[in-house]
């Protein structure tokens, strides 16, 4: 992006975040370095976000960089580590300051709340693009996989589910303006909260880890193909928000949303029946709400246990279809 790239990215990107004691050295260089710890591992996780696909075309440039970011955390809070930095790159259509200021406040105010820094990337010119690549530690074999789930295990779920769908559709009727709990929908679409204190107290609790991002359905499924079991899953043990239920007041309409559509960035995660004493003070110590929404069978399938009548398909939401 010719010379004025250099002027960019020390007006807008060389101070993201706070100092990991891991930096040796950030942006600036040709390459950033990181002194790696010895009694740690190292967590690698990537997103990218594309205007139409990750986001819709009006989304302002802050909830863009806010977004960008706790997508990448919410990957690193699955797997109940620590974020530490992060790398971005970013295609850009043009040189537009007052985006630019905007995106880098949205990234920065996650960064700052996650005590992560912002060490390095490389900008470009084309249709606007931004991948991050997150990077964390936990210590050994702590870090929770998709594999772990044990048949008698209980499933849970973080948070509430279905609001970031309802949330993009009220984007997508647009409105001069919103009430307030349809603003919260609109909100937990743009600025999902990632999990990160919930899955760093899940380390030695929990057997199994996924984030949703493309619906409970879909990457529930992820998680049990991994740990080769079943599920059996009540839907009226779903945690469906007081906005949510203002927004749809069909209950069944309410289970569509919370199973099938995606965007919501919740941990879902497996524990043996004998932590629900630990799980209770997580939800105690971090302040956000989590669910028992049911349990890991030896059969490979999901059997939903309806809690009024329904017509729901099996799939989760899938970019290609
Ligand atoms: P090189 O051509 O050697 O790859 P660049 O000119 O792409 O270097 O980048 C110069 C420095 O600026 C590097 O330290 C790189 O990591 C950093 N950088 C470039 N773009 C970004 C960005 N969008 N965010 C953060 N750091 C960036
Ligand atoms: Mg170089």
């Amino acid at each position: 992006m010719s010379e004025s790239e250099f002027d960019i990215i020390r007006k807008y990107f060389t101070d993201i975040g706070q100092t990991p004691e891991a930096l040796i050295l950030g942006v600036g260089d040709d390459a950033a370095i990181i002194s790696s710890p010895a009694d740690q591992e190292l967590l690698i996780a990537m997103d990218t976000f594309n205007p139409g696909v990750h986001f819709p075309e009006p989304t302002s440039a802050y909830d863009i960089g806010y977004k960008a970011l706790a997508v990448n955390l919410s990957d690193i809070a699955a797997m109940g580590g620590e974020p530490k930095w992060f790398t971005l790159a970013l295609a850009l259509p043009e040189l537009e300051h007052n985006w630019l200021q905007e995106f880098r406040r949205g990234l920065s105010a996650l960064a700052d709340r996650y005590h992560l820094k912002l060490i390095g990337g490389d900008t470009t010119k084309g249709p606007l693009s931004i991948t991050i690549q997150i990077a964390g530690y936990a210590p050994p074999h702590q870090a929770i996989k998709r594999s772990g789930a044990q048949v008698g295990d209980k499933l849970y779920i973080t948070g509430t589910l279905g609001d970031a769908a309802v949330g993009l559709e009220l984007c997508q009727q647009g409105a001069d303006k919103y009430l307030s709990y349809q603003q919260d929908l609109i909100d937990r679409l743009n600025r999902p909260t990632p999990r990160i204190e919930v899955g760093r107290a899940l380390r030695t609790i929990a057997t199994a880890c996924i984030d949703i991002s493309d619906g409970l359905a879909g990457d529930l499924k992820h998680l049990l193909v991994a740990s080769q079991v079943g599920a059996k899953l009540e839907t009226g043990s779903l945690p469906i928000s007081r906005s949510l239920q203002q927004q749809i007041p069909v209950r069944d309409e309410q289970i569509q949303k919370a199973l099938y559509y995606g965007d919501d960035y919740e941990l879902c995660f497996t524990a043996p029946a004998n932590r629900a004493d630990d799980i209770a003070a997580i939800h105690l110590q971090t302040g956000c709400q989590i669910s028992l929404i049911g349990d890991i069978t030896p059969q490979s399938t999901v059997l939903i246990e309806l809690d009024s009548e329904n017509k729901i398909t099996n799939e989760g939401f899938n970019h290609f279809t």
